[in-house]
């Protein structure tokens, strides 16, 4: 027998949980049918949500055994969910992916059929294309990727999705990372592994809303590059060795200026705009040192990264016992 794991993090999804269920729990049967060493079990995380969510992950506990729960004591963010569901999950295989069925559970026979025979140890999805996003979305993105790309050794694969079918090997690799800092895109990418690749066009979501806005993403691929690359701390050097250079110049030219032509007195707007720039220069590059000083705190506070308030098990015990 092999169980699958399915991790769905969740944040204010009441309006699709039902038919994410309905519709995880056919393709699964589905599965089940077709190869009948295959159990499933489902870890929902309810990362703080200020709606119904937790009441439904209830219901559905009380509905199927195999659904299982883990409920945040506030939100702390999608990668803290995916690290507590892989923590958590039991399962030979664990799949993650979304509630809101961006990640069609329609993919998953032929992810496990990727990954069942050992020939790769993960499949997931990957953009095709970006329809349904603004212009403006899309080419920060394409520019994302590529500065990622150059500045990091770690490879960030363009269009790749957190909707994944791993096998165990994979995920306690995933889970010896345990910084932080979670940048789960380049985390899948590090640990490396065989992974397969599917095409996939982007869909709408159903119902609810995304909680990613243009400002949250573009901190968020900060983060990233912070994440996987020290290149911005090399930046101060860069800028340090030009305007040694730039000032090796000016001053021959000043030196054979003032053998030419005398020396009235001058220059000082230029003086001023000079001390502005390096002075901003510095702070900027002191800016990023800061960052990245501020990550390292965190990192050494070893805070954990998630919280559990309730849990199916608490939740199942009570019911015994009342
Ligand atoms: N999510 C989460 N915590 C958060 C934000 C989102 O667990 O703080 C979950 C959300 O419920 C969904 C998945 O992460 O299952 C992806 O979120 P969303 O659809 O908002 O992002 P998008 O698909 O737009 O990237
Ligand atoms: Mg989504």
């Amino acid at each position: 027998m092999k169980l699958v794991s399915v991790v769905v993090p969740c944040y204010n999804e009441e309006e699709v949980l039902p038919m994410f269920y309905e519709e995880i729990i056919k393709v699964t049967n589905g599965m089940s049918e077709k190869w009948p060493e295959l159990t499933f079990e489902f870890l929902f995380i309810n990362d703080g949500s200020k709606d119904r969510t937790l009441e439904i992950f209830r219901e559905l506990a009380d509905k199927d055994k195999r659904v299982r729960y883990i409920s945040f004591s506030r939100n702390f963010g999608k990668e803290s969910g995916m690290y507590a569901g892989l923590k958590n999950a039991k399962g030979d295989y664990v799949v993650v992916m979304d509630a809101d069925l961006q990640h069609p559970p329609a993919f998953l026979p032929e992810m496990y059929g990727h990954v069942k025979d050992g020939e790769y140890d993960c499949a997931t999805t990957r953009r095709v294309n970006r329809k349904g996003e603004s212009k403006i979305r899309s080419w920060f993105a394409m520019k994302f990727y590529k500065i990622m790309n150059k500045i990091s050794q770690t490879e960030i694969v363009d269009g790749a999705q957190d909707f994944r079918f791993m096998t165990r090997q994979m995920v306690d690799a995933i889970l010896d990372m345990s910084e932080y800092n979670r940048f789960s895109k380049g985390i899948f990418s590090w640990v490396g592994f065989k992974v397969k690749y599917l095409p996939y066009e982007n869909v709408e979501r159903p119902a609810g809303t995304t909680s990613w806005s243009f400002w949250g993403l573009f901190k968020y691929s900060l983060e990233g590059i912070m994440a996987f690359s020290t290149a911005p701390l090399a930046i101060a050097s860069m800028l340090g060795i030009i305007s040694c250079i730039i000032a090796f110049i000016l001053m021959i030219i000043t030196v054979i200026k003032t053998l030419v032509f005398g020396d009235p007195v001058a220059g000082y707007p230029t003086t001023i705009c000079v001390i502005f720039l390096l002075s901003g220069l510095q702070l900027f590059c002191t800016g990023i040192l800061g960052q990245y000083l501020a990550k390292t705190y965190l990192e050494t506070k070893h805070r954990p990264i998630y919280i559990a308030s309730e849990t199916d098990e608490i939740y199942r015990s009570k019911k015994k016992n009342a």
